[in-house]
């Protein structure tokens, strides 16, 4: 090859159902993106080998040579010690316990590799192409079955001690009599305000004894059943028992995004995840609860505003570690 024919990196998003990859340009572009269903056989062991042999069969569809990609970046659920490059914690993946991924994807692939925790790729890929285009400080909250998040100081995520920086979710919000959460602790912020949450305190509602016929108990009635994106659309239209779980919900959030505010100052906080399709309407909700409890200062400068490359985020983080790293 040529000095100075432009490389690419690969950015993988492994997710407990899916792993999504991609091939983007050092700008930024994406080529060309593509999932796989995640492979849990062997304890997941399969998934550096899978997601090796789906990287050489993309290059060579594409007729790429082999000197075309440079490096791979990695996002994965869970705790990462991105020091090692062993991923501490990734239940939903079946890895034993301290999964060695970045060595194993590095002999699997014959590539440098960097791996980071998946929220944090997502905050670094709205960063680089999203919505928080140009912020330096930045704070990713991904509200979704569970909340996470990842916090961005001076261009760099923050890990922390041990790579647990940036649990929002896992901030107490009611100290008393709070439901279980995950992770093992009562009352945190991902118990009532996550997609699961929302859930969980609407359904509480409606099953309530009293003969009621407002549109959430109808839904039920009808359903047995509802999603957090039911409950949204009812709250839009009035309907009381939605909206008042809708305003506990971001009445939480966003007391909790405010102190996280008051803490960092960042110029953006990108809210994004499955719940985050809310839209405007969660947005404009949000925005007056976290401006009753921003410090001054804070609510001039710090922004709150809805992620915009879905998806796709994680995958554009996880290539600009690599790019980084190794470009
Ligand atoms: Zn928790």
């Amino acid at each position: 090859m040529m000095n100075g024919e432009e490389k690419w990196v690969v950015g993988i998003d492994i997710g407990g159902t899916a792993i999504k990859l991609a091939f983007i340009r050092p700008q930024g572009e994406m080529i060309y993106k593509w999932e796989i269903e995640t492979n849990h056989l062997n304890h997941g062991e399969e998934i550096p080998n899978c997601i090796a042999k789906e990287i050489e069969k993309k290059r060579l569809e594409l007729g790429l040579i082999k000197g075309k990609i440079l490096a791979v970046g990695a996002g994965a659920p869970g705790s990462v010690d991105v020091v090692t490059g062993i991923v501490n914690e990734a239940i939903n993946l079946r890895w034993s316990h301290r999964y060695p991924l970045q060595q194993k994807l590095e002999d699997a692939c014959q590539l440098p590799v960097v791996i980071d925790n998946d929220a944090n790729c997502a905050a670094l890929g709205e960063m680089w192409q999203g919505a928080g285009i140009s912020s330096r400080n930045l704070v990713f909250v991904t509200i979704g079955t569970g909340i996470g998040s990842g916090i961005i100081i001076n261009g760099h995520i923050v890990h922390g001690a041990g790579g647990a920086a940036g649990e929002i979710g896992h901030v107490t919000v009611i100290p008393v009599g709070g439901a279980l959460c995950n992770c093992g602790k009562m009352g945190c912020l991902e118990t009532v305000a996550s997609a699961t949450g929302i859930v969980r305190q609407a359904t509480a509602l409606v099953s309530e004894a009293s003969a009621s016929d407002d549109g959430l108990s109808t839904l039920y009635k009808q359903n047995g059943v509802f999603s957090a994106r039911d409950i949204f659309e009812l709250a839009k239209t009035g309907d009381y028992k939605a909206n008042t779980v809708v305003q506990t919900s971001l009445s939480h959030l966003g007391i909790a995004l405010a102190n996280v505010a008051n803490t960092l100052n960042p110029e953006t906080i990108v809210i994004g995840g499955g719940v985050s399709r809310a839209g405007d309407f969660l947005l404009s909700q949000l925005n007056l609860i976290f401006h009753q409890h921003a410090f001054q200062s804070v609510k001039e400068t710090t922004v709150l505003t809805l992620a915009s490359k879905g998806n796709d985020a994680g995958v554009l983080g996880a290539a600009w570690l690599a790019k980084q790293q190794y470009m």
